[in-house]
Order: C-alpha cells, then sequence, then structure tokens
C-alpha cells in the first residue's frame, strides 16, 4: 500500500511509541498524586510541555495546555475567547477556508447571536493581512486564521495577521494543525495569542493535542472538573499520548529543515511529472507558499470519487480532500471559496506526502494517475 494521505493522519513513529510505553505499562500514576509513581506521570508532563512551548517559541511551558486534539484546541480558543470578552463584543473573522473545527464552531456561536465574518482566499487558496484589516470593526474580539490549509497546503502570512490584531489589541488564534512539525513556527514572533496543534498530524498519536495559550489572554475554562491544566482543563491526562505528543514534536523540529527539502523535490518530480503528462491536468492552490508535500491536482471530466476508487484498487490511498466523505462527489468548501468551477471542484484529488514516502512511491502513484487521465471519465460531472 502507497499511503498518501498524510494531511488526514500519519503514523505513528517507533521512537515515539518507545516513549510512550513505559506510561501505558509500569509508569501508570495519576500526574495529580502525592507519591512516587505519581510524581513521575507530572515530571513527564512537565517535560511534554517543556519539549511543545521550545518548539512552538512560547515564552513558558505553562502556556501549553493539552487537549484531545485539534478539534478541541480550535473549539477551546473560539468559544474560550468568545465567552470570556463578550462584554468588549461578539464579532469574529476568520476565513472560508478553515477546517470544519473551526467553521462549526463559529456557526455555532452564530446561533448564540455572535457575528462572524468569513474571509473568501483569492483564486490560489491565500487570505492577506489587507483583507483581515478590512474587517476590523469596534467589536471585534477575535481573528482565526489557519497557518497551513490542510486541503491545498496553502500557507497564510499569520505573522503579518497577528502584528495587525495586536495593533488593534484583538485576539489572535491560528489554527496550526497542518504546519506544526511541518513548518518554523515561533507563536512570539507571529505575535499569535492561541494556537492549535494535533499530534497526529506530525507522526505522534491520535486523540492528542495541545492550544498554546498567551499568558494574560482572557480565555473562558473548557472543561470543569479537577485541577488538571491549570483548572482550566478538567480530566485525569493521557500521560502516554502526551508524552508521545512531545517526543514527536521534538523530533519532527530537529528534522524538519532535511524532511522539507526531501518532500519539496518528490513535490516538485509529481508535479513536473503530472504536468507534462496530463496536458489538461489543474493544479490547485499556490504554487509558492504551500506546504511541501502537497499535490492537490483536478482531472477535469473524471469525478473524484471515481479517481479514488481506482486508486484505492491501485493500493494506493489518497483523498479528494477533507471535505469529501467516502463515495460522495467532493463539494471541497475550499475549492468553492476559491472560485474554481465546478468542474474543477468535482474532479479534485489530494495527496500528501510524508516521511515514510519515497521517490517510487510518488513515480506509481503518478503512474496511476496518468492511467486514470488517460481512460477518461466514463462518468460526466
Ligand atoms: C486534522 C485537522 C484538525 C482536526 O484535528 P483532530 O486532532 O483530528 O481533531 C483541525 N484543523 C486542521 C487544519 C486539521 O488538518
Amino acid at each position: 500500500m502507497i499511503y498518501l494521505d498524510n494531511a488526514a493522519t500519519t503514523r505513528l513513529r517507533d521512537e515515539v511509541l518507545e516513549a510512550m510505553l513505559p506510561y501505558l505499562q509500569e509508569q501508570y500514576g495519576n500526574a495529580s498524586g502525592g507519591y512516587a509513581l505519581a510524581r513521575s506521570a507530572h515530571n513527564a508532563l512537565d517535560k511534554a510541555r517543556q519539549q511543545i512551548g521550545t518548539v512552538l517559541g512560547a515564552a513558558q511551558p505553562r502556556e501549553i495546555y493539552f487537549t484531545s486534539g485539534g478539534t478541541e484546541s480550535d473549539n477551546w480558543a473560539i468559544k474560550g475567547v468568545a465567552y470570556a470578552n463578550r462584554d468588549k463584543g461578539k464579532h469574529i473573522i476568520t476565513t472560508a477556508i478553515e477546517h470544519h473545527a473551526v467553521l462549526e464552531t463559529c456557526a455555532a456561536l452564530e446561533a448564540q447571536g455572535y457575528e462572524v465574518t468569513y474571509l473568501q482566499p483569492d483564486a490560489e487558496g491565500r487570505i492577506s493581512a489587507a483583507q483581515v484589516e478590512q474587517a476590523i470593526r469596534p467589536d471585534t474580539i477575535l481573528i482565526s486564521v489557519m497557518w497551513a490549509n490542510n486541503e491545498m497546503g496553502t500557507i497564510n502570512p499569520i505573522r503579518e495577521i497577528g502584528t495587525l490584531a495586536k495593533a488593534h489589541g484583538i485576539y489572535m488564534h491560528s489554527d496550526a494543525v497542518q504546519a506544526a512539525g511541518h513548518l518554523l513556527i515561533d507563536v512570539q514572533q507571529a505575535q499569535v495569542d492561541l494556537l492549535s496543534i494535533s499530534a497526529h498530524k506530525f507522526y505522534g498519536p491520535k486523540g492528542i493535542g495541545a492550544l498554546y495559550i498567551r499568558n494574560g489572554c482572557k480565555l473562558a475554562d473548557f472543561m470543569d472538573g479537577g485541577a488538571q491544566e491549570r483548572g482550566k482543563r478538567a480530566g485525569t491526562e493521557n500521560v502516554a499520548a502526551i508524552v508521545g505528543m512531545g517526543k514527536a514534536l521534538e523530533l519532527a523540529a530537529q528534522e524538519l529543515a532535511e524532511e522539507a527539502e526531501r518532500l519539496q523535490a518528490l513535490q516538485a518530480h509529481m508535479l513536473k511529472r503530472i504536468s507534462g503528462e496530463i496536458p489538461d491536468a489543474q493544479i490547485n492552490g499556490s504554487l509558492t507558499d504551500r506546504l511541501v508535500g502537497n499535490v492537490n491536482v483536478s482531472l477535469p471530466g473524471i469525478r473524484s470519487d471515481i479517481t479514488l476508487f481506482k486508486m484505492d484498487m491501485a493500493e494506493i490511498a489518497c483523498s479528494g480532500g477533507s471535505a469529501c466523505t467516502a463515495g460522495a462527489i467532493g463539494q471541497s468548501h475550499v475549492l468553492t471559496a476559491m472560485g474554481l468551477d465546478s468542474a474543477r471542484i468535482g474532479s479534485a484529488i489530494r495527496f500528501s506526502m510524508g516521511r515514510y514516502t519515497t521517490r517510487q512511491d510518488i513515480d506509481r502513484a503518478t503512474d496511476v494517475l496518468v492511467r486514470i487521465a488517460k481512460e477518461g471519465g466514463m462518468y460526466t460531472l
């Protein structure tokens, strides 16, 4: 099997599993206890907080809060700011290309009387700081813009937007789930107050994530109960998963430059082959501000679900974009927001490479894609 769906999830690294195992076996203490076994768990949490805080450029490790993943971090950041700052205003600025964890959270807030502005991207899927600035109102309390998009890999100018937010005294959140472990992130340089990450997107375990919360940021608690996570997110910590996330992010940061260079070469190779061998293929998204390892391509006339079925038959795992459920025609909200025509949207396929992807994998996937393009569409869009 060739796995080219790393934007959906990644394989757990062996070193990460190894780091986790003691905490699933002999080191089973509850981190809140007052004896040696508990202290060992508590120290493991401290270490992971340190590892994550360092990679993200946090001023202090205690600004890192553990959550159950990217979805929870996004929910907490946005609802937390909305609930704690409603006396200041009820307007939020976000974008039409966010992950559903952000979009549905904003929709839930709209149902509670908040107002949300959804910025539209340019034709390559990018959001500009100027657009954000134009949308700012006196009652704006939060700006939430994703660091990198999960469908197109498009990277947004977060530092510019963060600087703008800061100048206007508005909280800034970024969903960095696709960026963490893959791009250099510095929360202080980027001037973000809140940042979401998820371990399973950088070779850590599923069901664990973190929210960076800048010291002093006014945010409602997420979970009521015990005193875990400084009383803001109660519940006994998933120590093994947290240890795995810390280790995975640390390793990803160490290898980031080298891995980016390797994936960029694979991406360039695949793009070159596609444009050379499938003349009517259309590459979606930006060619410059893009995550390495993401190739999103439309084969006009061939429905995404047909291509995906044939790819699956050839034992290649890829996707029609996150919004596409198996068996349904992908109606990506991201491609729609970019203003692409329906033939292009309905035929889009996403390949996302990762640390286990080889050049042979890319050549094989491209061979199959070229064959599919030649076979053409038996079904019209
Ligand atoms: C995967 C993803 C999420 C959701 O993270 P989970 O840990 O799966 O809940 C949120 N935002 C983006 C951009 C993602 O790619």
